[in-house]
């Protein structure tokens, strides 16, 4: 009997990938936003009709792309990011798998103007079933334009699998808050069917809680910030009486990533013990920085589940640290007294 086995052309493997990075147009604004920033942007748009389902667009002021890499971007496993094994511990950026472009260019259309500072002339290329369709110099501002067009046109079965267009445009605006969140240096636009809905200027750490939270906030977070050799830790809890009985406005970011974590999600919580009812949740927006080192990113393509190497102190320090601003802002009885 004759040999069976062969490997699969480039553009089918492209799309089964990407069945596990995009999953919706939240997933590709992700990607989207978090290339923006690694590209060293200070302005960052998001454009997006139809909740995505019809286009997603993303514009930058970063770095832009010669256009060979502009070509190469769009490959499998393609990436400026890393370029050693060793590089994976330590990992600075949003990205480095060089795995979204593929994915994202294996099942929409999508379109990109892109031009260095230091060139004359931009970038357009036109891509589709993971096939480059047009290249051709053109005229851009420096920076990124990068336009994603029917997602799933090429995929039925995953296009049906979409949510109605309020349920797809909560994912995206979830997804825009949590980059929007990590950078407040960085100025970033929402924009949906023509109307803008976020608008968020540069500004402190806190003015970004607020612009995206809410005013309700302003006189009621307590800041949390604690340093050592192994971590820093800051950010701001609510206080107690803004507690909900949803689980809401909670925000874990680890090295400007944002992370859902149900176990130090519990350590904030039980922080809060006896200050709120036992059913409602504290907000709190909170940023632990580590050496790179100590994390591991590289679980699922999303990013969002990370193993540290060492949860316990994380979850001890993040408690502590919780009690300890709670107790200093003379809302929870201080444990240190002086007799
Ligand atoms: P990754 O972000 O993991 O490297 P991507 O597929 O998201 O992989 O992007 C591939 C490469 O394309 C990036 O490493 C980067 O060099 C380049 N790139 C993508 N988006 C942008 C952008 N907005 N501005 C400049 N370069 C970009
Ligand atoms: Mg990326």
């Amino acid at each position: 009997m004759a040999d069976i086995i062969q490997l699969l052309p480039d553009n089918i493997a492209n799309q089964i990938a990407a069945g596990e990075v995009i999953q919706r147009p939240a997933s590709a604004v992700k990607e989207l936003l978090e290339n923006a920033v690694d590209a060293g942007a200070t302005e960052i748009r998001l454009i997006i009709s139809d909740a995505g389902k019809a286009l997603v667009q993303v514009i930058d002021n970063g770095k832009g792309m010669s256009p060979t890499d502009a070509r190469m971007a769009f490959e499998r496993h393609a990436t400026s990011k890393i370029k050693q094994i060793d590089d994976l511990f330590r990992i600075k950026t949003m990205g480095f798998r060089g795995e979204a472009l593929a994915s994202v260019a294996a099942v929409a259309q999508v379109e990109i103007k892109t031009r260095r500072a230091e060139d004359e002339l931009g970038t357009y290329l036109e891509i589709e079933n993971s096939r480059v369709v047009k290249q051709e110099p053109c005229a851009a501002p420096a920076g990124t334009s990068i336009c994603m067009k029917n997602l799933f046109f090429n995929v039925p079965a995953r296009r049906n699998f979409l949510k109605s267009n309020a349920a797809e445009l909560r994912h995206i605006i979830d997804e825009f808050i949590r980059v929007a969140m990590a950078f407040p240096d960085i100025f970033f636009s929402l924009t949906s069917n023509g109307q803008e809905m976020f608008h968020l200027e540069k500004g402190s750490l806190k003015q970004r809680i607020v612009q995206i939270l809410g005013n309700q906030y302003n006189a009621k977070l307590v800041s949390v910030s604690e340093e050592t050799d192994y971590m820093n830790i800051y950010g701001f809890v609510g206080k107690p009486e803004t507690a909900r009985k949803t689980r809401g406005d909670q925000y874990f970011f680890v090295n400007n990533r944002f992370i859902k974590s149900a176990y130090l999600n519990h350590a904030v919580n039980t922080a809060f013990e006896g200050m709120i009812g036992k059913d409602s949740f504290p907000g709190y927006v909170i940023y632990i920085d580590l050496d790179p080192a100590q994390v591991d990113i590289n679980v699922h393509p999303t990013k969002q589940e990370i193993k540290f190497e060492d949860e316990k102190i994380i979850y001890a320090f993040v408690q502590a640290a919780v009690k300890h601003a709670l107790a200093q802002s003379s809302i929870a009885p201080s444990l240190d007294f002086t007799l």
